[in-house]
């Protein structure tokens, strides 16, 4: 309840990453390329842990149909996969002008292959075995670095959101979300003034693999009015849920 007063009398600035980069989209969805189940689903886990959405491709092929068709974040992406080679992947990738960071996750850890890697247009490299938390730790790190300092803050009235490290705070004292909900708080401040349907927010949070609960949206959006206010998000009956642009 402490939080209410942050919206009362909602002056609330348009947040300042819209006025440097009215074109871009925040994502935090991860598209993780990795054949080994065991590997894929702990660093699946961990991710989503860490409050990520996470789309996983056991193939290059798989991975390049995603990469055509969805915005991605970061891709993490190993380099020894059936169909398509993590190298050949990098390379059509960046042939074609996209510069989604890519962190490179591989047993072939040998000083050559660091080379071919980072000069096929990789962003960083991580040998097999590694830590999770050093991943997540590094994953973070190329995301600030992708969209620079001046977006990595957004600002709306007494909160600061932080959605490289899903971080929120309310005049200078951490606001306890879930990454899911961070997720979602993201999402409706990216697009203040237009109303996401409960099907557009289901795809931002969940990657291909996950089930969705029926009310999962609904108990996400009651959560953060708990923390948040109840007048921050608004529901539009039929349409969706938004989050009022305010000048
Ligand atoms: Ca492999």
């Amino acid at each position: 309840m402490w939080l209410r007063p942050c919206f009362i009398g909602l002056f609330l600035k348009i947040a300042r990453y819209k006025e440097c980069f009215p074109n871009k989209l925040i994502t935090m969805r991860i598209l993780l390329v990795e054949d080994d189940d065991l590997i894929g689903s702990g660093v699946e886990a961990g991710l989503r842990q860490a409050g990520f959405t996470v789309d996983w491709a056991r193939d290059g092929r798989a991975a390049m149909l995603a990469l055509e068709t969805t915005e991605y974040a970061l891709v993490i992406l190993d380099l020894g996969l059936p169909k398509l080679s993590g190298t050949e992947l990098l390379k059509g990738l960046r042939a074609r002008s996209d510069d989604t960071p890519v962190l490179i996750l591989t047993a072939r850890d040998s000083v050559p292959d660091r080379v071919s890697g980072l000069a096929a247009g990789a962003d960083d490299y991580l040998g097999k075995p590694f830590d999770l938390t050093e991943l997540i730790a590094r994953c973070r790190a190329l995301l600030r670095r992708a969209q620079g300092r001046s977006v990595e803050l957004i600002s709306y009235g007494d909160l600061r959101v932080d959605p490289s490290s899903l971080t929120v705070t309310c005049n200078g004292q951490n606001v306890p979300l879930t990454g899911r909900e961070c997720t979602l708080l993201v999402e409706l401040l990216t697009h203040q003034g237009t109303p996401l349907s409960r099907a557009r927010i289901e795809e931002s949070l969940y990657g291909w693999q996950e089930e969705i609960e029926s009310n999962a949206v609904e108990v996400h959006i009651s959560n953060l009015r708990k923390k948040l206010g109840a007048s921050v998000i608004r529901t539009i009956r039929g349409v969706g849920y938004v989050m009022e642009k305010v000048s």
